[in-house]
């Protein structure tokens, strides 16, 4: 794409995303209907920049507006990139140009209703062409808050599973199966899985990654449409989207249940052999 169509499609994300947060905020504000000047009223012209900031920004054009809190926008809202709603490659696994094409085509998504409870879309983390990728069954508080997945306590367990396997954390990718928190932490919806999977796969046509570990029951019952437990899906290689998949149990059971991390450690020296390396030093 040339650098002109890159631009006007910034500027066509950058004008969505203001008209999706204006409506969001009309909403959040109660106001249900916005009038319609009649043939009777003066045109509406866009008022000029002013060292304020962008057109209009000084001088409500909408007395809803006029009540707007005067804060700055909450933390998903920032996220949503710089200025005109944009993401760049320095962005939260966006670190290719597909990645980053799949993060913009995700934009500020409202494409299922766990939009609504979310603080932060959690796009994902690591390496853009990593051998080797992790996909758990979506953000909890804590990756929520952070807008990372893995970063709480289960996140540490990961990070040191990863750091026994031989790599370092930036040297794998992190996902999760949909984008957004569910609320209260239960099982993502059908319909939910549905609206983000295709992002799920866009993601790792984007790396191209050699294996997927598909953390815990609901991630590897997801991901190979299986009902089959955990127990017994663990430990043999299947197949997502055409790359070697191994399920494993989810760090946050690993944590309540210590005696399994024997088994998962068995499932992830299957990875390391697959990957070739080196088994470690005893
Ligand atoms: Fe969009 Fe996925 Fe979040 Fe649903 S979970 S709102 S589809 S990003």
């Amino acid at each position: 794409m040339s650098g002109d169509a890159q631009e006007r499609q910034h500027a066509a994300a950058g004008i969505a995303a203001e008209a999706l947060r204006h409506l969001l905020w009309l909403e959040a504000a109660g106001v249900r209907e916005v009038p319609v000047p009649g043939p009777g009223d003066a045109p509406v012209s866009a008022p000029a920049p002013t060292a304020e900031g962008p057109a209009g920004k000084s001088q409500p054009r909408h007395p809803a507006e006029a009540m707007a809190p005067a804060e700055p926008a909450p933390p998903s809202r920032r996220q949503a990139g710089r200025p005109g709603g944009g993401y760049g490659l320095g962005d939260k696994g966006c670190g290719s140009d597909a990645l980053l094409a799949a993060r913009e085509e995700l934009g500020d998504c409202t494409r299922c209703a766990l939009a609504r409870g979310r603080t932060n879309l959690v796009f994902g983390v690591g390496d853009p062409r990593a051998a080797l990728v992790f996909v758990g069954e979506g953000p909890g508080e804590d990756e929520d808050l952070k807008g990372e997945p893995f970063v709480g306590r289960a996140g540490q367990l990961l990070t040191r599973m990863i750091e026994a396997m031989g790599f370092r954390r930036e040297e794998v990718y992190i996902a999760n199966v949909v984008k957004c928190r569910p609320p209260g932490n239960r099982n993502p919806e059908p319909d939910e899985i549905a609206a983000c999977e295709g992002f799920l796969k866009a993601q790792l046509a984007a790396i191209g990654p050699r294996v997927i570990v598909a953390l815990g029951k609901f991630a590897a019952q997801t991901l190979l449409r299986e009902t089959t437990p955990i127990s017994k899906l663990r430990g043999r290689w299947f197949e997502y989207a055409g790359v070697k998949l191994m399920p494993t149990f989810h760090p946050a059971y690993l944590l309540r249940s210590p005696e399994e991390k024997k088994r998962a450690w068995e499932d992830l020296q299957l990875v390391m052999k697959e990957l070739g390396k080196p088994p470690p030093r005893k």
